[in-house]
């Protein structure tokens, strides 16, 4: 077990989230360094979404901590851990229609500098406007959606959509990203472009990724190391390849996502 305090990424030791009467989460332990992309997987309900509002400050731990670059941010607020280099997507994609992809992404980037309280973006210098602009010009390039900057996002595809939201969030030059589903919605080829995406973002800019993600082949594919969990609790954790073999996590996917493990074995 790394130690904490030295951990150049996220750390989560020992969580547990309670809703009410309801264990959602039970003494989870992750760890989620820079360079490498970590998954989280388990059947619905197991606890993954509530492990990211963890770790994002949506929800405070019952007990547990975490941890960002060494630092104890278990009881900082949202916006204290982005600007530690925290950053993260959602389930439901939340672009703006109303604005150009462009501006979409633009918005990653300055909601990392001003949060995300509106009279904020309107006070940003406008170097730091310049700043997220090329930002934004560099995380669309990486995405290969800069021919789609003037467009509207309702204009596009889904696939096309997941790329701008991705973008926008590598805008925001985070440390580490949390992406949650990021490829629900995408046919094959566009999650295996999305894959490439992924693997050229750590390998090129240091960022490390914690992905919760349904799609077997993309995490089987683009994971160093992967955590399993089940009604809450961590049952595995090992190489795609030990993941896949492990017959405790079949037993745990049986009837849902068993085919995807058996296809995705490397
Ligand atoms: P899925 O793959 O379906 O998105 P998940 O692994 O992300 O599921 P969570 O959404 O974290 O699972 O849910 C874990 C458990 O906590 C479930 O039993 C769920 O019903 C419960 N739960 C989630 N959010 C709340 C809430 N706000 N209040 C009460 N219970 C909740």
């Amino acid at each position: 077990m790394p130690v904490a305090e030295q951990v150049d990424g996220l750390h989560v030791d020992e969580i547990t989230v309670k809703y009410g009467g309801v264990t959602a989460v039970s003494g989870q332990t992750l760890t989620a360094p820079r360079g490498r992309i970590t998954g989280l997987i388990g059947p619905n309900g197991a606890g993954k979404t509530t492990t990211f509002n963890a770790i994002s400050g949506i929800v405070r731990p019952a007990s547990g901590q975490v941890f960002l670059f060494g630092e104890d941010v278990t009881h900082s607020a949202v916006q204290a851990r982005a600007r530690k280099g925290l950053g993260r997507t959602f389930q439901r994609m939340e672009l703006f229609d109303t604005l150009t992809v462009a501006e979409n992404v633009v918005m990653g980037k300055e909601a990392a500098v001003a949060g995300r309280r509106p009279l904020a973006h309107l006070r940003i210098s406008p170097a730091n406007k310049r700043l997220a602009r090329a930002s934004a010009a560099d995380a669309m390039e990486l995405c290969g959606i800069t021919s789609l900057a003037r467009r509207r996002p309702a204009e596009l595809s889904t696939g096309q959509r997941r790329l701008v939201e991705l973008a926008r969030t590598v805008a925001g030059q985070f440390r580490v990203l949390l992406l949650d589903e990021p490829s629900s919605g995408l046919d094959k080829r566009e999650t295996e472009r999305f894959g490439e995406i992924l693997t050229t973002l750590v390998r090129d800019q240091g960022v490390g990724i914690l992905i919760v993600e349904h799609d077997m082949a993309l995490v089987m594919s683009t994971c160093d190391h992967i955590h399993v969990l089940d009604f809450g609790r961590p049952i595995f954790e090992g190489s795609p390849r030990e993941v896949a073999n492990s017959a405790l996590v079949r037993s745990a996917y049986l009837g849902s996502e068993a085919a995807g493990l058996e296809v995705a074995a490397p």
